[in-house]
């Protein structure tokens, strides 16, 4: 497996915005990801029993309102000194389905490390390559 550095850079992003803008029961997790120019962009979830999207996802729409459409490498960061916190499976499909090549920074029994996506979904389901052809002639199995 290739080793990624971790960016602590990054994560003291996300932890920052997790330490002074969570905010009560909706606003609990903060995300931050590293654009593939190398800004970084940051984010807190949006709490709601409906689905309201975890951080991870709503990172992805704010690095888009500042023209970022490829992100190199996410992670995120609980509130109350939880430090980093790993994406549920609906944000790993979504990751890998939007930034095939993203790196996750993750908590492990070994320590912090950072991952490629599709190590966190592994045998994965990829969107892209079950869509039927608009013709009706697509290849989906
Ligand atoms: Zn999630």
């Amino acid at each position: 497996m290739t080793h990624h550095p971790v960016d602590h850079e990054l994560i003291e992003a996300a932890a920052d915005v997790a330490r002074t803008r969570a905010h009560g029961d909706n606003h609990t997790m903060a995300a931050a990801a590293r654009t593939r120019d190398g800004r970084i962009v940051t984010a807190m979830n949006a709490y709601h029993f409906t689905g309201g999207p975890c951080a991870e996802l709503v990172v992805i729409g704010a690095a888009a309102a500042q023209g970022a459409y490829d992100l190199d490498t996410m992670v995120a960061v609980g509130d109350r000194d939880r430090g980093v916190v790993p994406p549920c499976g609906r944000c790993r499909q979504v990751l890998a389905d939007y930034f095939p090549d993203l790196k996750v920074i993750v908590t492990t029994p070994t320590g912090t490390r950072t991952l490629p996506i599709t190590d966190l979904l592994p045998v994965t389901y990829v969107w892209s390559d079950h869509q039927l052809e608009p013709d009706g002639a697509g290849t989906a199995s």
